[in-house]
């Protein structure tokens, strides 16, 4: 029987500003998701329902950083962050190594890209049990196929079964194909390709792997690197202490491979791309039986991040804000936009919910286009340091480095509070002129 609360003796969760709670419908059990669930319910509200149209989640996807700035919200809304961070990747450094010979470039700690980068499916797995220690209800094969914006009494959502539900406010962690998004913009919003796709691979080395010393540079221990040339780069970490590896090459894309995170990859290719990488890792590479193959796609910055009538269903991560695998901040940034959804929907009364989601969808867009872009300035950094230049040249290493430090000391909740008073009057005055601005053009 799931307890209501986390086990925590220390952790206290808050009282609802709103008499009955405001009760919130969560689209989507992704890591999006459950974060919101966690974020809502700490906040005092309650959570009628986490759906997901899935009927089980299987352990997809492969690595995945979870940062400080999520740490500090998930350990305040008392969820155990120790059970993330043991089974993260426990390398002190990563490297960042020159193509063709693995020449070190750069060394710099775990902590500067994404804290301690772990296995999707695991970290999800976690999550979720959060969510299900609070009582909140996940609802497996539930697929939301309709939204209805209906400003009174409340909107609604129905599911492939016919069923409707409503709520005070439904929030959209439907992913990057959300359904969601299109309501909201009133359009159908098309993917934009980045112009590169990444091969994915990761396994349980097998006994001969670890025994031949031209595929095992990298098993010894957990490790993290790097390799990076012009117009790519590969990733190579292990996962579970070691026992799995991963490896992940990013190509150019001639803008055929469709949007899928299931699209197997062809190992003729993956072998012809990494024919001049760095010996210490090429047989690792040329080795693997399978890979995927996974369009690195985009959307645009939308203008709104709230539906249009009545102001009360929401997106929340991959929904409104994807990030490419180079920010390594898709997770944390979803995890911050939970925080401040909730302490938004906190400072309003009933009657002013749109307020609160209003006020969300500002404070939220500078900040997650700050890391947005700072995944395409690595990804552009990584990808023409090396071009058009001698082979053994030094390169400074601050011109390779990942720079995510400096968006870890953020604390968006704080912030969320710090600058309610001047947002939620902006978005007031707004609601007094009759137009909503849009988050960008
Ligand atoms: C399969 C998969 C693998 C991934 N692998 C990696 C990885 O290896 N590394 C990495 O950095 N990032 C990965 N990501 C992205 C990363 O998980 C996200 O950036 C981050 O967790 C925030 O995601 P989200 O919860 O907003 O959306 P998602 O993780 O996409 O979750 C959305 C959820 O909504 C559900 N859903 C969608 N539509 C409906 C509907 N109509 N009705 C009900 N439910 C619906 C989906 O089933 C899904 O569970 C992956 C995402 C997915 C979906």
């Amino acid at each position: 029987m799931a307890s209501p609360e986390p086990k925590d003796k220390s952790y206290q969760r808050r009282t609802s500003p709103h008499s009955p709670p405001l009760r919130i419908i969560i689209v989507g059990a992704g890591l999006g998701g459950c974060a919101a669930a966690a974020a809502l319910h700490h906040h005092g509200h309650e959570v009628v329902a986490v759906l997901d149209k899935v009927r089980a989640f299987n352990r997809l996807g492969d690595s995945l950083g979870l940062g400080e700035n999520a740490y500090k919200l998930l350990a305040r809304w008392g969820c155990s962050i120790k059970e993330i961070q043991e089974i993260g990747n426990q390398a002190p450094t990563m490297r960042i190594r020159r193509w063709h010979d693995g020449k070190v470039l750069a060394e710099q700690p775990l902590m500067d890209m994404a804290g301690y980068i772990g296995h999707r499916g695991d970290y999800h797995d976690i999550f979720l049990k959060w969510v299900r220690e609070r009582g909140i209800p996940i609802r497996m094969g539930c697929e939301v196929v309709a939204y209805s914006d209906a400003a009174a009494p409340t909107p609604s959502l129905t599911l492939a079964t016919g069923e409707v539900l409503t709520a005070d406010v439904i929030v959209a962690c439907d992913g990057i194909k959300s359904l969601a998004r299109h309501l909201v913009l009133g359009a159908q919003d098309d993917p934009v390709s980045s112009g590169y796709a990444c091969f994915r691979a990761y396994f349980e080395p097998s006994a001969d792997m670890r025994a031949d010393p031209a595929r095992n540079a990298f098993l010894g221990e957990d490790s993290v690197n790097f390799w990076i040339g012009p117009d790519t780069h590969v990733v190579q970490n292990t996962l579970r202490g070691g026992r799995e590896f991963n490896w992940i090459l990013t190509h150019k894309d001639d803008g055929d491979v469709p949007e899928s995170w299931f699209q197997p990859g062809d190992m003729d290719e993956v072998r012809r791309l990494v024919a001049d990488i760095d010996p210490a890792i090429r047989e690792a590479i040329k080795s693997t039986d399978k890979c995927l193959d996974w369009k690195i796609c985009y959307r645009k910055p939308l203008p709104t991040w709230v539906s249009p009538e009545s102001h009360r269903i929401v997106l929340l991560g991959d929904s409104c804000h994807a990030h490419l695998p180079t920010s390594a901040q898709g997770a944390s940034q979803a995890c911050e936009s939970a925080g401040v959804l909730a302490v938004c929907l906190g400072l309003v009364a009933r009657d002013e919910i749109r307020i609160g989601t209003r006020a969300y969808e500002k404070l939220r867009f500078p900040r997650t286009r700050v890391s947005q872009t700072h995944g395409e300035d690595l990804r552009d950094r990584w990808h023409n340091v090396l071009k058009n230049v001698d082979g053994d040249i030094e390169i400074d290493p601050e011109m390779v480095k990942i720079k995510n430090r400096p968006l870890y000391a953020f604390d968006a909740e704080q912030d969320a509070v710090d600058n309610w008073d001047e947002v939620s009057r902006k978005v007031r005055e707004e609601f007094t002129k009759g137009e909503i601005e849009p988050l960008c053009n």
